[in-house]
């Protein structure tokens, strides 16, 4: 059975989850206290997470090291290719901390924002951003704790920052703040970022994410740290409103960006963070780059074991636009359900796919892309015709022989998301699992010999992952950087 000839609904919908062998959406999970042993990192492979993440802005090297390979060892036993991507906090700012942990911010009162070393207490809060009173002006919004609570700035006087409080409520210790509309002088990678990025490089992380990007040269500042040899790819956090003005240049730089929407929702009106991610996902397809839509997609589960339905339409919102992967934060970083939350986005997503594979409309679905400048015309052409070849032929998949190591023709076969799975074979451990995040491809570890001999190399793999039996066709396509090259084979 091919295309939507499963069990339909009333309404015609596809109901069968199961439809597709495999999950082309790939689903991102932050590791931290509730999900960093053993036992439950197994459980997260089982429930179908296909990267981790592990966020600098919490916990220390240690723990996160320890993660590392509790994950790796689980990844190899559960012989899953799962990628690892750190996150780098950035240039986030903070304030500091408070006696009893926390101070009561009441509207309409007057409250003083400090640059001195203190210790925040009711009317005193302390900046950990040490120039802010040189960046900011009267008539200035400070947004704290993701937005909940605002600031409007009444002048500045030395150090000291006097606001009158906007919306008010509970201001706990190190408490995010965000200055909308300010500019400022701080740079994307910060020394506590260039101290993780060079932990994570050592550890063997497979990506590494940048927060706060807001022009091309911030990631190109990241780039001059990386190894030469198998580096870790980056992909540049979109949440700032700068990074929209520069985003073409950002995306051609980074090998893929995230919609970090916690942040971006702050330093801009919440509402046009829907549109802004739809536009976003479409532009990293046109670029042939991976898009990863994170932040609140199941927040409910944080404590609950199910998850609002508005949530449950949230990620289903992310699938259809054809985003590379969705992400969970502190659902499963310090939630009560991280299992839970993995095994509902499965479900979430591959009900969407089982309708949208029905519908034949994979490629359609988000738009069709227009190639961005940058992009590579003749592969992205080649990636089409392949997927239009692939359903027309019925192929049951797409081999992509990784020749460079680059695993550009993988990313361009995933960007014209054809209805076939894909199968990403990579003949380095780093290639391999730097496919993880990619729409629709299955990672593949080879051995070089076996590149030598393509064909059977393909048969091989796309019968070993039970995606063709004998008889089946399949595609095998290579090269499409310098010399494209497509080959029908019979399994
Ligand atoms: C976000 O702001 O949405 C985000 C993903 O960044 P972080 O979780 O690092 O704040």
């Amino acid at each position: 059975m091919w295309h939507g000839e499963r069990a339909r609904n009333g309404t015609g919908v596809a109901m069968d989850v199961e439809m597709l062998k495999r999950r082309r959406t790939k689903i991102v999970a932050t590791l931290g206290p509730s999900s960093s042993d053993a036992a439950t990192i197994e459980k997260l492979i089982a429930a179908g997470v296909n990267v981790v993440r592990l966020n600098m802005s919490h916990g220390d090297h240690e723990a996160h090291a320890q993660a590392y390979k509790e994950l790796r060892t689980a990844a190899h036993n559960a012989r899953n290719p799962i990628g690892v991507l750190v996150d780098l906090c950035g240039p986030k700012l903070r304030v500091g901390r408070f006696e009893g942990g926390g101070i009561d911010l009441v509207e309409g009162a007057s409250v003083v924002v400090t640059t001195r070393e203190v210790v925040g207490e009711a009317g005193l809060i302390a900046s950990q951003y040490a120039t802010l009173n040189e960046e900011i002006e009267a008539g200035a919004r400070i947004l704290l704790d993701d937005g909940a609570l605002e600031l409007r700035v009444d002048g500045v006087a030395g150090t000291e920052v006097t606001c009158t409080v906007v919306r008010g409520g509970r201001l706990k210790d190190r408490k995010g703040m965000n200055l909308p509309g300010s500019r400022l002088a701080t740079p994307a990678l910060t020394p506590k970022d260039i101290d993780d990025a060079r932990f994570a490089i050592d550890l063997g992380a497979d990506y590494l994410a940048l927060s706060f990007v807001r022009k091309a040269q911030d990631v190109e500042d990241l780039k001059a740290l990386l190894p030469a040899d198998d580096p870790p790819r980056i992909i540049a956090k979109i949440e700032h409103p700068d990074a929209l003005d520069n985003i073409d240049a950002i995306i051609d730089a980074a090998d893929g960006i995230m919609v970090a929407r916690g942040d971006l929702g702050v330093e801009l009106p919440p509402e046009e963070v829907p549109v802004i991610q739809r536009r976003l996902v479409a532009l990293a397809r046109a670029h042939s780059k991976p898009c990863i839509v994170a932040t609140q997609m199941l927040e409910s589960m944080i404590e609950h074991a199910q998850p609002t339905r508005a949530e449950v339409s949230d990620v289903s919102t992310a699938v259809f636009s054809s985003a590379d992967a969705v992400m969970l934060s502190a659902e499963t970083a310090s939630g009560s359900y991280p299992v839970e939350a993995v095994a509902m986005m499965d479900r979430i997503a591959r009900q969407v796919e089982a309708h949208v594979f029905a519908e034949r409309r994979f490629r359609a679905e988000g738009g069709d892309p227009v190639p961005a400048a940058g992009s590579s015309p003749v592969a992205e052409a080649v990636g089409v015709a392949v997927a239009q070849l692939s359903r027309d032929l019925r192929c049951r998949a797409i081999v992509v022989v990784s020749l460079g190591g680059t695993g550009a023709t993988a990313r361009v076969m995933s960007a014209a998301r054809p209805g076939a799975p894909i199968v990403g074979a990579a003949a380095t451990l780093r290639g391999m699992l730097q496919q993880s995040l990619l729409w629709g491809v299955v990672p593949r570890l080879v051995q070089p010999a076996e590149i030598e001999e393509p064909e059977e190399l393909a048969k091989r793999v796309a019968a070993q992952l039970d995606l063709a039996g004998a008889g089946d066709r399949i595609l095998l396509v290579k090269g499409f950087e310098q010399s494209p090259s497509i080959t029908v084979l019979e399994v």
